[in-house]
């Protein structure tokens, strides 16, 4: 009976240390023991409560590994739209998609996708590429890598169920990632993409505000985080109004709109192009590079955006809730 006792106490005590530290509870959730049953209690909620501000930069510590831009051949666009599917917003979206002829990636969690597996056909079918946004929503950077990837795994079976393909590429939940989850990710063959321009949307903006987060910031090679479903309460219609003049804006400056996994192909293509050699060292700077009167003035180049004074293409957009927007999805 005493030594029943002594069990009670010392779960007691274990509880109450798990409860005022969250690295404790994260520790025992890690447990091998536990296997998928831990993986919901990873999912951190709706982005506003759980965006993180991104405490390294990922891109330049697995640069073969992690995608925030690229440097298009032509002028380009990448939009992307997570957290879906949904019955709500995402098929209004596709149907935006499709009046304008626009294709999209859509990174969707697995237990939405369960759930809407005719959303999920629509888009593949419509020719939209997907992404993988975990099963859970979970907070890639609160597991330990072997749950990682349980999580992503069982994403692609869903995915591979549905539509006969499994994306080879991933986006984190709230951009929330450390370096020993981007290794595993990278190590399972994923490229992790995430975001040059957030609309932040998922504040529940209007269409005026979720404009001015992203088309002051466009120019070729960024890649734009909308959302296609959101959380409990989350009110998606400022993107639902905002994107025809989104697009319509792009679409008059000359844009190319491609998927993710275009933008990686690029990527790799131009990795694997022969470095062009180095110029021969410059003799002396030419005095003044004035064109002879008469002669034809150069081509203009495609700088479809001006963007305004735009921030580093790397700084997300300053958001307009009570936190800087920080890593999302
Ligand atoms: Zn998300």
């Amino acid at each position: 009976m005493r030594n029943l006792g002594y069990v009670v106490i010392g779960v007691l005590i274990a509880f109450a240390v798990a409860v005022a530290r969250p690295e404790t509870l994260d520790t025992i959730l890690q447990s091998r023991f536990l296997g998928e049953s831990a993986l919901p209690r990873y999912s951190d909620g709706t982005e506003k409560q759980n965006r993180m501000p991104e405490p390294q930069d990922l891109v330049k510590l697995f640069p073969n590994i992690v995608v925030r831009q690229w440097t298009p051949a032509v002028p380009s666009v990448a939009i992307t739209f997570d957290d879906g599917p949904d019955n709500t917003y995402t098929p209004k979206i596709l149907d935006i998609l499709a009046r304008y002829g626009v294709r999209a990636t859509f990174f969707l969690i697995g237990q939405a996708a369960e759930k809407h597996p005719e959303v999920v056909a629509r888009i593949v079918n419509e020719g939209h590429a997907i992404g993988n946004h975990t099963y859970f929503h979970t907070n890639l950077s609160r597991m330990a890598a072997w749950q990682v990837l349980l999580d992503l795994r069982k994403a692609q079976a869903v995915f591979t169920r549905l539509v006969g393909q499994a994306p080879a590429v991933v986006r984190p939940p709230y951009g929330a990632l450390d370096p020993p989850a981007v290794e595993a990710i990278g190590q399972e063959g994923f490229k992790v993409v995430l975001w040059t321009i957030d609309s932040l949307d998922w504040w529940g903006l209007s269409k005026e505000q979720v404009i001015k987060n992203v088309v002051p910031a466009l120019k070729s090679g960024v890649i734009v985080l909308h959302h296609s479903s959101g959380g409990p309460g989350e009110d998606l219609t400022g993107t639902l109004e905002a994107l025809p003049e989104i697009i319509r804006t792009l679409k008059d400056q000359g844009y190319r709109f491609v998927t993710v996994p275009e933008v990686l192909d690029e990527i790799e293509r131009q990795r694997k192009a022969p470095k062009k050699p180095a110029p021969a060292p410059a003799p002396a700077p030419a005095p003044s590079p004035a064109p002879a009167p008469g002669s034809p003035a150069p081509p203009p180049t495609p700088s479809p955006v001006q963007a305004p004074a735009s921030p580093p293409p790397l700084a997300p957009s300053p958001g307009p809730g009570p936190t800087p927007a920080g890593p999302p999805s």
